[in-house]
């Protein structure tokens, strides 16, 4: 593989891709003495002009289409890094390009792009990088040879980014987010062999429909039901109460279950502000109350267990929900919100007030989907609580 300076990756000495998807087969004995007799050429002898054939099997194309293209966007983190000899601590260092051109087998697998979109340290990612991110993805899986793309990413604010996309991007193509527990210049650093599995499922059929995805450790989980679990461990990404939606086996991209009631938010731009606010024993209405005054849209608080809060904090949601302003309660539990705590503070009182109820999400992912969902309805736009709250019941 070569680059031609564009970031395109190029294959070198391949003649024609779809010598590549041939598959033996074998023809019954009297099948075979039949086309000898009558002086069929077997497609290989065909197409390099030969005699008529003699051979005892056949070749043909493999079922499958030919193998399209992966884009791989690069927007840093520590898969991207290296050791600065100073300091001795990692910081970015590698280019998109430089990235993938060593991986052994990768290659192989279809016709590959990289392309850079940054090169930062995952926590410096922004909701507005993550809106111009998912505009470069949507122009990739709309070209007619992209079968997928991978996005490599710091692990992070991983979960963040992969939801966002997953909440702004139409179609059936994948988008796999991959990263690195450990930079290129690491004992066993774990990146090369995350990029290469990234990009099987990007380039396979079964991955559609499946919506953003991020494959790491030869797992493939769901965007929405994904968390980093672990600060160090090459087995940080876990789908608590969920688990994986498939494996990575060598070169089999395996599925085991489907991804349903998908959503998309397609606002023109992130004009709303949203707030999340972790509560813990002892909160009280403070940082609502600063929320409020500085002019937010929207306030995820982030309760315990059911979705129930100190009841100090009531007062506070109180004061923002006058104003208009959209309450989220996600749960630091994981599991679901639910409204079946009738004490001060319990999701039963905030359900009448007019919270709505994150379910099962993250609050630091519903925070991006309340921010999506209220950028749709423009700057100037008041939104329907009610329709809001459809969206957060209606899916994940
Ligand atoms: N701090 C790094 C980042 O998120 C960690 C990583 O990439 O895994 O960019």
């Amino acid at each position: 593989m070569s680059s031609n300076g564009t970031g395109q990756m190029q294959r070198k000495g391949r003649k024609h891709p779809k010598s590549r998807h041939r598959t033996k087969i074998s023809f019954p004995r009297h099948i075979l003495e039949q086309s000898s007799q009558v002086g069929y050429k077997s497609p290989v002898a065909a197409v390099r002009g030969g005699t008529p054939a003699v051979f005892p099997f056949f070749y043909a194309r493999h079922t499958e289409p030919p193998m399209s293209k992966v884009v791989i966007i690069t927007t840093g983190g520590t898969i991207a890094m290296q050791h600065d000899s100073v300091t001795g601590a990692a910081v970015p260092a590698v280019s998109g390009a430089d990235l993938v051109r060593a991986i052994p087998g990768l290659g192989s697998v279809c016709d590959l792009e990289v392309r850079e979109f940054d090169n930062l340290p995952s926590p410096a990612i922004t909701p507005d990088h993550m809106f111009r991110l998912a505009a470069m993805v949507r122009q990739y899986l709309a070209m007619d040879d992209v079968s997928g793309v991978v996005i490599t990413h710091g692990t992070d604010s991983l979960e963040e980014s992969a939801y966002f996309l997953d909440l702004s991007l139409e179609g059936h193509k994948p988008v796999c987010f991959t990263a690195a527990m450990r930079s290129g210049d690491e004992l066993s650093p774990d990146g090369p062999r995350n990029i290469l599995a990234a990009v099987r499922v990007a380039a396979s059929r079964s991955a559609r429909n499946m919506g953003s995805l991020v494959v790491m450790n030869e797992q493939i989980h769901a965007a929405r039901e994904v968390t980093k679990t672990h600060a160090a461990n090459v087995a940080t990404f876990q789908s608590p109460w969920w688990g994986p939606l498939g494996v990575v086996d060598g070169d089999r991209v395996i599925f085991r279950r489907a991804q349903l009631g998908r959503q998309t938010f397609l606002p023109h731009s992130l004009c709303k502000k949203v707030d999340l606010i972790k509560l813990v024993t002892g909160s009280d209405a403070a940082y609502l109350d600063f929320a409020v005054s500085r002019g937010v849209d929207g306030i995820v608080v982030e309760s315990f267990g059911r979705g129930n809060v100190p009841p100090y904090v009531i007062p506070g949601i109180a004061r923002a929900l006058e104003k208009g302003i959209i309450v989220v309660n996600a749960t630091r539990t994981g599991g679901r919100v639910l409204d079946e705590y009738g004490y001060e503070g319990g999701m039963l009182q905030q359900h009448k007030m007019g919270v709505i109820m994150a379910g099962e999400l993250s609050a630091a992912k519903a925070r991006l989907k309340l921010m999506l969902i209220l950028s749709q309805y423009g700057p100037d736009g008041r939104p329907d609580p009610a329709e809001v709250a459809r969206y957060f019941e209606h899916s994940m």
